[in-house]
């Protein structure tokens, strides 16, 4: 038989399934000792029953008003009684907290006798009025969908009539009418009467809650959060505890130690002669959590004992609601509370220092995305005050600008060298050239999948989106916010590491992190809390991290942040700039010799680039790709050379037969879809001498760093492999004039030979071409294009917000590793590969490597390393410990 209700005394913070977080939390205060008002929970299953029915299941009725009459046993007083109402408030709570989502209903058993009886045993009238018209306010909005607005100005035009500030400026007159204006209110808007029935009262209630979890407003949250839409909500039944009986009352809500840097000591605040809803609904001005300490010194020092058997017994920060009834002291609620990443690497820190955790734990509780965000230069939040706005951190970093409110006119600002921040309602693709203009885009709709956040995180752009305080209003230019009105042109400041806005510009301040990283020397405080992260990291970590790396500044900067080596040394770059012309008359010549002569040209500057990275990762494997460019990026523009041509034509002027030549050449060449035509290693096939040339220069700075006492670790890799023919013809040639140099020179070259794997057919064949490759390294990039058959320049901002709201990916694939699909092959490759030729070294060298939860996967499927961009390298180490754990 279901049972759907459990007394606080019953349950447990590990029961979260079932009774919410909310419900759970309260269970284990309960059994802890702390004094919780008594009550009960029913249960999510309850919820989910009557969701899927629309009724409530049968038993249910009965076991509310058991546990009721418990209650009422335990008080001396029944729910409503006429002469001393028990009151009870009714609470959501779901498995996941969703702030804000969903009801609460206070005050739950007053009518119109109730009243009196509670004026009278309280001694005080104003109180029992107070709290009556909270009641007709929470439920005549909740239960009875009434405009929770309509009760707003009802009370706004009374409080004005009187000359009131505040609500404590109307007396209990004042309350009783406005008691007797809801009423009126709820019976015009709804043509029923508030239920003056105790008892309908919670049933209705209970009901209420049950419903709110399919508001629209908590699925839009869900979805955003990825919390599944089918867990339903508990509903905690409690007793009413009195925050507004007076001075000698109040409610607040408390930290164990500073969530924004994890400091000691507890922070909150304090309204003194209020009900919890006030608190957080800014009615009034709240006051620093300190301020009760003079106020109520007895129930402070409680509060602060309390906090601490929380902060013991849960092992982490914790969050904390609570209320003072004539100077007595209630828990309302507590969590494990959310945190910076700044507090979440210095809380850890402190809390293994006191021996409350251990070390695998404290490396648990910190994250690679944390971390990120504690990399980039940020605000100086000291000196800038409150923050205008606050939304969702969609792309990390701070950035300065001028608000602009459309694209256009993002582009024409930038174009002149202001700096600019996109303000838009939602971003559609149409808005594009505007966000590549701004330094930073603010949304005041949509969450971490809407378009803005896809495709600034894409750009690495700074973005903060679902800003909802703020109302964009893109026809007059500005917005608004609270009081402050924001027009076009003027500087706000956003920080889409935090989530927070602020006006004028903020001042910048790099960060402590970044510079530990860069000098390895640790000090106090957070780069502490984050180097000892890090040693616990390296100490556990089983995969290796490499870097991508292209230049010997960034091999240098990879090392000190901790690569173990790189991963990708592309050297298309190698080929821009003024070596252009050389790679586009390499590509375009039509005669051997032509050729042989740019691959000349070109081959010294090849050998220099490659000894000074050898030199920067001394020691240390360097795996160097061949040439894989997409030719479109290397040849001129057709469409320009037909215009240059044309335009010269048109002003008599002799065309240039260079021009002509060239055009007549790229168009031999065009390609529809270049990513998937003439590159990587079939460039090197069909264009003699090409790979010879690279390898020679390869095999001659090795000669060069030997010779002047280095250890060069070069690793030769070759591109876009789909079929070990390709290999096998290409590493006959490597070998050749690998050869060749260890002769010539009299100093042997070994390099390991081996391949990309980053094609469908090369994963699905990885076991014939594990033959002639002596390590693999997945390119997730190009192996997440062809298994999808989308490319990402051309997808991302084009559909996959779309996708992401439908539910189609979870998050973008190009982000983080599609387990199902590029996985399989991943792990497909991997076994075939292995058994091949045993112990295999098998890397990935693609963005995924430095995302956390694709960094788990690699560990998982037993990769040896993976390698990233130099600055994802300190993230990489931490998720690879973490993996680990
Ligand atoms: P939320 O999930 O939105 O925080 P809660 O259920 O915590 O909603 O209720 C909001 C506030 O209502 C609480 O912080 C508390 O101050 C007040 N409240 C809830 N239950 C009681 C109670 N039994 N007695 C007094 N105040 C209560
Ligand atoms: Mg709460
Ligand atoms: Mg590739």
């Amino acid at each position: 038989m279901d049972r759907y209700v459990y007394a606080f005394t019953e349950g447990g913070r590990d029961m979260a399934d079932l009774l919410g977080g909310k419900g759970a939390n309260l269970a284990e205060m309960t059994r802890m000792g702390l004094p919780v008002p008594p009550g009960f929970t029913v249960t999510t299953e309850a919820c989910r029953a009557f969701l899927a029915t629309g009724t409530e299941p049968d038993s249910l009725a009965r076991e509310i008003s058991d546990h009721l009459t418990a209650l009422e046993e335990a008080a001396g007083r029944r729910l409503g009684q006429p002469d001393d109402p028990l009151l009870l408030s009714v609470r959501s709570g779901a498995r996941f907290s969703m702030p804000g989502m969903m009801e609460t209903i206070l005050d739950i058993g007053l009518n119109d006798e109730s009243v009196l009886g509670l004026a009278k045993t309280s001694g005080n009238e104003r109180f029992a009025w107070d709290s009556y018209r909270r009641l007709l306010q929470m439920f005549g909005s909740t239960v009875m969908g009434v405009d929770s607005a309509l009760f707003e100005t009802v009370m706004a035009r009374l409080k004005e009539a009187r000359g009131a500030v505040d609500d404590l400026g109307l007396d209990t007159a004042d309350l009783a009418g406005l008691v007797e204006a809801y009423k009126e209110l709820i019976r015009q808007e709804t043509g029923e009467y508030f239920p003056q029935s105790p008892a309908e009262q919670l049933r209705q209630a209970v009901l209420a809650v049950f419903e709110s979890w399919n508001g629209e407003r908590a699925r839009l949250y869900r979805r955003r959060e990825h919390i599944p839409d089918d867990l339903g909500t508990a509903v905690n039944v409690q007793t009413m505890v009195f925050g507004n009986l007076g001075p000698e009352s109040g409610s607040g809500v408390a930290f164990t130690r500073d969530p924004a840097t994890g400091a000691r000591g507890v922070y909150g605040d304090y309204l003194p002669n209020a009900q919890g809803e006030d608190v957080v609904a800014g009615i009034r001005n709240t006051v620093p959590l300190d301020e009760l300490g003079r106020l109520n010194p007895e129930a402070f020092a409680q509060l602060g004992d309390h906090m601490r058997t929380l902060e013991t017994h849960y092992r982490d920060l914790c969050d904390i609601e609570f209320t003072i009834e004539r100077g007595r002291l209630w828990m309302l609620q507590t969590r494990v509370g959310k945190r910076t990443a700044e507090a979440a690497f210095a809380i850890a820190a402190e809390l293994v220092d006191e021996g409350l955790i251990t070390t695998e734990e404290g490396l648990a509780r910190v994250s690679g995305d944390g971390l990120a965000r504690l990399m980039f230069p940020r605000f100086d939040t000291s000196a800038v005050g409150d923050a205008l706005a606050h939304g969702i951190p969609a792309s990390p970093g701070a950035a300065v600008g001028a608000a602009v409110f459309d694209s256009a006119e993002a582009v024409r600002r930038a174009a002149t060298g202001e700096k600019v921040v996109l303000v838009r309602q939602e971003t559609t693709p149409d808005d594009l050239p505007g966000m590549v203009a701004a330094q930073a885009v603010l949304t005041s709709r949509g969450g971490k999948t809407s378009h803005a956040a896809v495709v600034a995180r894409g750009m690495g752009k700074v973005c903060v989106c679902g800003a909802e305080e703020i109302a964009v209003d893109p026809q007059e230019r500005r917005f608004t916010v609270g009081g402050t009105t924001v027009e076009e042109g003027t500087v706000v400041s956003v920080d889409g590491s935090e989530g927070a806005v602020y006006a004028g510009a903020a001042p910048l301040v790099d960060s402590a992190v970044m510079r530990y990283f860069e000098t390895g020397e640790a000090s106090a405080g957070l780069v502490d809390a984050v180097d000892g992260a890090m040693r616990q990291a390296d100490g556990v970590r089983r995969l290796g991290v490499r870097a991508n790396a292209d230049t010997p500044e960034d091999a240098a900067r990879a090392r000190r942040f901790g690569a173990e080596g790189i991963g990708l040394c592309r050297t298309e770059h190698m080929f821009l700039g003024d070596r252009r012309q050389l790679v586009e008359a390499m590509i375009l010549a039509r005669t051997d010799t032509e050729r042989e002569r740019s691959l000349k040209a070109l081959l010294p500057l090849q050998r220099q680039d490659f000894i000074g990275i050898l030199e920067a990762m001394d020691g240390l494997p360097v795996t160097i790709r061949l040439l894989d460019p997409p030719l479109h990026e290397f040849l001129p523009d057709r469409t320009e050379l037909a215009v240059r041509l044309a335009a010269a034509e048109a002003h008599g002027s002799p065309p240039s037969t260079h021009d002509a030549e060239l055009l007549d050449a790229v168009n031999r060449m065009h390609e529809e879809n270049p990513m998937l035509g003439l590159r990587g290693v079939r460039l090197g096939l069909v264009a003699p001498g090409l790979v010879a040339m690279q390898v020679r220069a390869i095999a001659e700075a090795v000669v060069e760093r030997k010779r002047a006492g280095g250890d060069p670790r070069a690793e030769i890799m070759v591109p876009l492999i789909d079929t070990v023919e390709e290999l096998r013809l290409v590493r006959e040639e490597v070998e050749q004039v690998l050869a060749e140099v260890s002769t010539h020179s009299g100093v042997p070259v070994e390099c390991p030979i081996g391949t990309m794997i980053e094609l469908p057919r090369a994963a699905l064949t990885a076991g014939r071409i594990a033959e002639e490759a002596q390590f693999f390294s997945f390119g997730t990039n190009d192996l997440t294009q062809t298994t999808w058959g989308f490319s990402r320049d051309d997808v991302e901002a084009a559909f996959f917000s779309t996708y992401l709201d439908k539910g189609i990916f979870k998050v973008s694939p190009f982000e983080t590793i599609d387990r199902d699909g590029v996985g399989r092959l991943v792990q497909i490759a991997v076994a075939e590969g292995r058994a091949a030729r045993p112990g295999l070294k098998i890397g990935v060298c693609g963005e995924h490597g430095g995302d956390p939860d694709s960094v788990h996967y690699f560990h998982a499927v037993g990769l040896d390393y993976v390698s990233c961009s130099p600055f994802r390298v300190p993230v990489a180490r931490l998720e690879a410990g973490r993996a680990a754990l």
